[in-house]
């Protein structure tokens, strides 16, 4: 195929992910982003393949996993970086009930890659509240957001084109397909909730749902598990810890709020009284939907203008192999799977 000219509206890990894809396909990128990142930049960026609420193997979680790790990993040799952390995230048990769901479904083969069974060691764990005991998950790990981003925008900015700006809908004609007058093949939004303002995508279903961190420092907590019950306590290095989130639906505002730090606060009392300063809090807006499945797909009346967005609670995990999905139906005409594709909200 002849090398193809491709707009990439938005550099969070969406815009990151279709770039990759499209380089490593031999074709050339132009990535533009505000710099107003909403939600990539502060996401904790954990891969946890258990749904702990409903004790379920998250959605498509046996191709995630494998893919993303090969994308991560080689992406790290390609930047030069390390951004792709594995570590166990241990479940601390709130009642006997679920120390029983997790005994019962260790030993399903369903779940088997990613539940440890239980041990006396588990039920003896002191580092956190250990009332009901605790289980380990398998095959878990984070991506540092902020290295990922900074090394990942570097090493397109040396290979392609990065600009930093906030692309204006009336530059772009749609019938021609150019922007500020040069033509390119193909263009991407990958914007988030900022698609509110997309003059071809507004009407979309994204709804912004606002999450809170904070990161704290001590010398008590231990370093080499992530803790979960109410919250997760993720370690990051030199005895800091990004502990979240909050959920609060239907707002654009990603101010920081004294009830977001006090929720998260009350939350760490259910896993322990270690001593611990609050040294930073953030505050971003994931892209959410309702049925909860991303909205990625081709405008029913340009060929040309794409979109891929709405991944919600899980960008991490599901950006590398939806971007391989959504450039290949791009490239190579395969259609979408209907549950990730725009096409479901046509009646
Ligand atoms: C508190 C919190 C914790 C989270 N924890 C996790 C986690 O542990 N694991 C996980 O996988 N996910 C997590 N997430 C979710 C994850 O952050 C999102 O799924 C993901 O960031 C969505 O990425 P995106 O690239 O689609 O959107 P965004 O990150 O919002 O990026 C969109 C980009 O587009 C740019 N843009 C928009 N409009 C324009 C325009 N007109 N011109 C130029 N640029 C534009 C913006 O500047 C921005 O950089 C968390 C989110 C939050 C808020």
């Amino acid at each position: 195929m002849e090398q193809q000219k491709i707009l990439i509206v938005g550099a969070g890990i969406s815009g990151i992910a279709i770039a990759k894809h499209f380089i490593d396909r031999g074709h050339s990128i132009t990535l533009i982003d505000s710099g107003i990142n909403r939600s990539s930049i502060i996401a904790a960026g954990m891969i946890n393949p258990i749904v702990f609420r409903r004790m379920t193997k998250s959605w498509r979680v046996d191709e995630f996993l494998p893919y993303l790790e090969s994308f991560y990993t080689q992406f790290e040799k390609e930047c030069n970086a390390s951004f792709f952390i594995p570590i166990t995230i241990r479940r601390m048990f709130s009642t006997e009930q679920e120390r029983s769901l997790w005994v019962e479904k260790q030993g399903d083969s369903f779940f088997k890659d990613y539940l440890e069974a239980l041990t006396e060691s588990d039920d003896k764990f002191d580092a956190a509240f250990n009332q009901f005991g605790s289980g380990r998950v398998k095959k878990s790990s984070y991506i540092s957001a902020s290295i990922f981003l900074e090394s990942t925008k570097k090493w397109i900015s040396q290979n392609q084109t990065l600009i930093k700006d906030t692309v204006d809908y009336n530059e772009i004609d749609p019938v021609l397909s150019t922007y500020k007058n040069n033509f390119y093949n193909h263009i991407i939004f990958c914007e988030g909730v900022e698609v509110r303002d997309n003059p071809w995508f507004q009407n979309m279903p994204i709804n912004p749902t606002l999450g809170e961190t904070l990161t704290i420092t001590s010398d008590r907590i231990i370093e080499n598990e992530s803790l979960n019950r109410k919250c997760f306590i993720l370690p990051i290095g030199n005895q800091q810890f990004k502990v979240g989130s909050t959920y609060v639906w239907d707002t654009y505002n990603s101010d920081i709020t004294v009830a977001g730090k006090a929720e998260i606060e009350k939350n760490i009392t259910y896993l322990t009284d270690s001593p611990y300063t609050v040294i930073d809090q953030h505050a971003g807006i994931r892209p959410t939907t309702l049925d909860r499945r991303p909205l990625i797909g081709t405008h029913p009346s340009f060929s040309n203008i794409h979109i891929f967005n709405g991944l919600g609670a899980k960008g991490y995990m599901l950006a590398p192999l939806l971007a391989k999905e959504m450039v290949e139906h791009i490239l190579d005409g395969k259609l979408l799977d209907k549950e990730i594709s725009i096409s479901r909200l046509i009646k």
